[in-house]
């Protein structure tokens, strides 16, 4: 059976973060994902300009720039009742543009920079169980239907927003039925959006998000309450939908052509959960979910990542993996994305309400400097909100 110090369940963006910066340090790490790289993931495709700072320390930068990707330098959004508002991205930062990139080329890249780095990635393997023991964590996987099992004196849950290792771990609690949406996700042709800018459009009882990812091809992604859905979803009832409700996506969509496979699933949010406990962390989506509407998600996983790496790392120096130590990771993502989290949750009550989102999008639209303060605050570090 082979042995590591820490075991990461997930090769996200998350898991790949944490690996990285823990095999960097010298830490024997294993990086396990059902999935075999690369693979495609259902998600808008937009890389917020906010990643550029944490994917530099990572050493991907450059190899995501070689991929094929849209550069992305403005926001727009767009109401049912015809109201529009736009704003750049601000000029600051390390790269003052956001990419429409396919998650294809962006969690291969991760995963590439993991293995380069020392991380030992076992692909196509599925934890089953995972069991605390004396001595540290016992993990029951299955590759290719035959049993293996690892042994890890630190377990990182980085398995997503249906997490089971936060299910085991008794640490995922019942979403309440009032949070419940479902987003959608498809790759179209023959979409002639603004080639540089990422798009919200309103729509009864949801929004959808476009983005230019390569060549001609498109993101659409959509979330939608999930009491106003049918039994079955298909592509076509969902595009009547959202050409017959808002103006702007009746002008993009009319002529899209489909050229990916049509994609599901839930939740899309839930509030922050208990991120740790003896000799575990969860990081990612496995910790917390945000609405997909500011387009953090993938940050939020990398930093908490690189976060929870820092933590793991002093507390394996100590040979101290109790709770009560490995709290510190949990204190570090409050005082690091709080004031994040308030406005994420102040955004998603918006837009779900029509009146009160068309109201704001007509005040953002004159007042071009608030709009620009709240994309300051969703793209930046260092954002104009921050607690
Ligand atoms: C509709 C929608 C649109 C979005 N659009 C954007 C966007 O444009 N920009 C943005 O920044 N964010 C966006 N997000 C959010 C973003 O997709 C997530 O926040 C991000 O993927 C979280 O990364 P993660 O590494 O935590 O989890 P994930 O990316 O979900 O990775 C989890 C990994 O765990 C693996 N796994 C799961 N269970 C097991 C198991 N039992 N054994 C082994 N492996 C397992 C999976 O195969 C997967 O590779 C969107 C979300 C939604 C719902």
């Amino acid at each position: 059976m082979e042995k590591c110090d820490v075991a990461i369940v997930g090769a996200g963006p998350a898991g790949s973060a944490t690996a990285i910066s823990l095999a960097e340090r010298g830490y024997r790490v294993a990086l396990i994902d059902r999935a075999v790289f690369p693979r495609d993931k259902l998600c808008g495709d937009f890389l917020n300009p906010i990643n550029w700072p944490v994917l530099e320390e990572l050493h991907v930068s450059q190899d995501l720039l070689s991929l094929p990707h849209t550069k992305v330098s403005r926001f727009r959004i767009t109401t049912a009742d015809g109201s529009e508002a736009m704003s750049a991205f601000p000029a600051q930062g390390v790269r003052p543009f956001g990419l429409g990139l396919r998650r294809f080329h962006l969690d291969h890249v991760l995963v590439a920079r993991a293995k380069r780095v020392g991380a030992s990635v076992l692909e196509g393997t599925k934890l089953k169980v995972v069991k605390m023991q004396p001595r540290g964590w016992l993990l029951d996987m299955s590759r290719d239907g035959e049993p293996i099992s690892l042994r890890a004196k630190l377990l990182v849950g980085a398995d997503g927003r249906n997490s089971a290792v936060a299910r085991q771990l008794g640490v995922a609690s019942e979403l309440p039925k009032r949070l419940a949406a479902v987003g959608f996700e498809i790759q179209l042709q023959n979409v002639p959006s603004v080639p540089d800018s990422v798009e919200i459009h309103q729509f009864t009882g949801g929004y959808a998000g476009i983005v230019r990812v390569d060549g001609g091809q498109v993101n659409l992604c959509c979330t939608v309450r999930r009491e106003l859905l049918g039994k079955s979803v298909s592509f076509e009832n969902l595009r009547a939908r959202l050409l017959r409700d808002n103006p702007f996506l009746n002008e993009l969509l009319s002529a899209s052509v489909p050229v990916s496979e049509f994609r599901s699933v839930s939740p899309v949010y839930f509030p922050a959960r208990r991120c740790f406990g003896d000799g575990f962390i969860l990081v990612g989506d496995a910790a917390r979910v945000t609405e997909p509407v500011t387009g953090e998600g993938i940050y939020l996983a990398l930093r908490s990542g690189q976060l929870g790496a820092a933590t793991v790392e002093k507390a394996l120096g100590e040979g101290n993996l109790r709770a009560v130590r490995l709290s510190e990771y949990e204190r570090a993502c409050q005082a690091e994305f709080a004031a994040r989290f308030r406005l994420n949750s102040l955004i998603r009550n918006l837009v779900y309400r029509p009146k009160a989102l068309s109201l704001a999008v007509r005040l953002l639209s004159r007042r071009q400097r608030f709009l620009a303060l709240l994309v300051n605050a969703v793209c930046q570090r260092r954002a104009a909100f921050a607690g």
